[in-house]
């Protein structure tokens, strides 16, 4: 299914491509021919249903009921969950520092502080330890606990939590998931974007599952999934006439984006297969190369959908070569790769919020490397890309077949 990518010896290798699976043109030309060209939709309605199967599917045994409603943003939908949790101007939120500056910007947008917290090392997620340590800090110096907690997935591997929730539980603080870049994740057999008491997933066009540009917030009762779709759509009260008490926002998703992402959604699973193939591809290609590890799934309670897969370089077992020496390397050969992300406490944006933990994300930002995951990559495409790494760190070993790594 990934044979339709014509390319030439050299070509321009991306990280992460959009792929379509066939049926979402469809879904669109359905959109076309009922004239549902708008924001809302049978597209819209369809999609947040398929979604709320596919996320329920591995948690039958779950007592509480998956609620989607599909939003013209990512962003957007971490922007809702604060609003719903309450999140007003000065109070504090605790974010993750370790991460897309998506997480944190909704906290500007209700005027409130982000209060950083560091990564640990087994997932590079929020750590549980330092983020207790940041709720009892913030409650000494401020008289009040943060409003709500946002830990990622990010590159697609589950944070701690099962700490995370048992913590914010304690302290009786609502978790907004980050669940972005973690469809098709699980934690313990749960879902991604199902565990805290909101979630966030994105759509956007380099995701997992791409609608061109989406989003969706996932809440946990009827009323909070009916009040989100009132806020989303400008807030507007049963009368007559136009008529508002609340702020709303324009926050819908399209009926013909919406189209787009009930076809990808067919094909989410394949996806996955291929991404963690990938991921599987490039450890077996790399094993042997010292200096190098992966991010990877701590134990069995961690499933990663693997949307990109990142590595760190140690200089110091690599001869002195560098995240940026292969980066260099990488743009010469027309290979795009991505540094990690810089952490938002180091951001100029962000530089007088409280930040609490140590170098764990400062460390993975100078030495992480995320490399070209999309699907469509193949066994040529893989090998340029292990050959420019192992030049750079001074291996040289024969290419290795798809056979020889599995
Ligand atoms: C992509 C992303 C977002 C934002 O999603 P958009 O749909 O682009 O608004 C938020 N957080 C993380 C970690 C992301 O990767």
């Amino acid at each position: 299914m990934f044979d339709n990518y014509s390319k030439g010896m050299k070509q321009r290798i991306w990280l992460s491509l959009a792929h379509m699976g066939g049926q979402e043109q469809k879904f669109i030309k359905e959109a076309f021919d009922t004239n549902w060209i708008v924001p809302l939709g049978p597209n819209v309605d369809g999609f947040e249903k398929e979604l709320e199967i596919c996320l329920s599917e591995r948690n039958e045994n779950l007592n509480r009921k998956n609620y989607v409603v599909a939003l013209s943003s990512g962003t957007a939908a971490i922007h809702l969950a604060l609003v719903q949790a309450g999140v007003k101007a000065g109070d504090e939120v605790i974010c993750q520092s370790f991460t897309f500056i998506a997480s944190a910007n909704p906290v500007i947008y209700q005027f409130a502080k982000p209060v950083f917290v560091d990564s640990e090392k087994d997932t590079w997620n929020m750590d549980p330890v330092k983020m207790e340590e940041a709720i009892i800090d913030r409650k000494e110096k401020t008289g009040s606990y943060p409003k709500a907690i946002v830990p990622v997935h990010l590159y697609g591997m589950p944070a701690k939590m099962g700490e995370i929730n048992r913590i914010a539980k304690k302290y009786n603080i609502p978790v907004v998931e980050d669940a972005a870049e973690a469809l098709g994740s699980y934690f313990k057999n749960q879902a991604c974007g199902t565990i805290g008491d909101w979630a966030a997933l994105s759509f956007n066009g380099n995701k997992i599952i791409t609608t061109s540009g989406g989003g969706a917030l996932i809440c946990h009762s009827e009323e909070l999934d009916k009040n989100a779709k009132f806020l989303a759509t400008q807030a507007r009260d049963q009368a007559p006439h136009y008529q508002h008490s609340v702020v709303g926002y324009n926050y819908r998703l399209s009926n013909v984006s919406a189209g787009i992402g009930r076809g990808q959604l067919m094909i989410l699973e394949e996806h996955i297969k291929r991404r963690r193939e990938i991921n599987q591809w490039y450890r077996n290609a790399l094993k042997d190369v010292e200096g190098i590890s992966f991010q990877s799934e701590p134990d069995n309670d961690y499933f990663s959908n693997y949307w990109l897969t990142s590595i760190v370089i140690d200089p110091e077992k690599c001869g002195g070569k560098t995240r940026e020496d292969i980066q260099d390397m990488m743009i010469k050969e027309d290979i795009e790769v991505r540094p990690l992300w810089k952490p938002m406490h180091l951001q100029p944006l962000f530089k007088d919020a409280p930040y609490y933990g140590g170098k764990v994300a400062e460390d993975l930002f100078k030495g992480g490397l995320c490399l070209p995951s999309h699907p469509m990559l193949d066994e040529d495409d893989l090998n340029r890309i292990v050959e420019v790494i192992k030049q750079v760190v001074c291996v040289n070993e024969p290419e290795l077949t798809l056979a020889e790594c599995f």
